[in-house]
């Protein structure tokens, strides 16, 4: 099995260093090429506009789309929670546009107000994760296809509909490989 990670801008080495050590071949996305090599593929954080910018421009959130179609598991963190979402409550364009969630960019204000809190995650870990949140989204609401994972004070922070999971915080800056584990049993 290989895994790709979406390598325009964001946190690529940690998911790729997660994913290797969970035993599993990872490697940079950026051309049609590798996408078509890889069976799932992970969105990681940092900004969506830029992401969203190289995706558009290149073509390959086209061929991604058409991939996620078909059925390619596909893992969104961050602002690749925002790259997947069908809806973005405060702004006026989408990116990719595949999952049925509603999400809000920056929800809990701005870098300074990034947080970390311990908490353990139905289905995924028992134990408390560390869940890190870097000018978060979250989701305000979901259709209900959407299986929710985890809310937080109401908002929804972890969520999976089909092959594609959402996570509005960075397990890949963590020591905790629960959930590249739950993402590589998805695919
Ligand atoms: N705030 C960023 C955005 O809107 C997401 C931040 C992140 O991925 N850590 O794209």
């Amino acid at each position: 099995m290989k895994v790709g990670v979406l390598a325009f801008q964001g946190a690529v080495r940690e998911h790729i260093y997660m994913l290797k050590k969970i035993g599993v071949k990872a490697f940079p996305v950026r051309k049609k090429e590798e996408l078509l090599d890889v069976d799932a593929l992970i969105l990681p954080g940092g900004e969506s506009t830029v992401i969203g910018k190289f995706l558009k421009e290149t073509g390959l959130g086209q061929e991604i789309i058409k991939l996620v179609k078909s059925g390619m598991p596909i893992w969104g963190t961050c602002a690749g929670m925002i790259l997947l979402a069908k809806h973005i409550v405060n702004e006026n364009y989408v990116h990719l546009g595949l999952m049925d969630i509603w999400v809000k960019r920056n929800a809990y204000g701005s870098q300074l107000d990034s947080f970390v809190i311990k908490k353990p995650v139905p289905g995924i870990s028992e134990k408390p994760l560390e869940l890190v949140f870097i000018r978060a989204p979250y989701a305000e609401k979901a259709e209900p296809c959407v299986e929710v994972i985890l809310e937080l004070d109401g908002k929804i922070v972890a969520a999976r509909q089909d092959k594609m999971l959402a996570t509005a915080f960075h397990p890949e800056v963590t020591e905790d490989v629960s959930f590249h584990k739950f993402f590589v049993e998805m695919i």
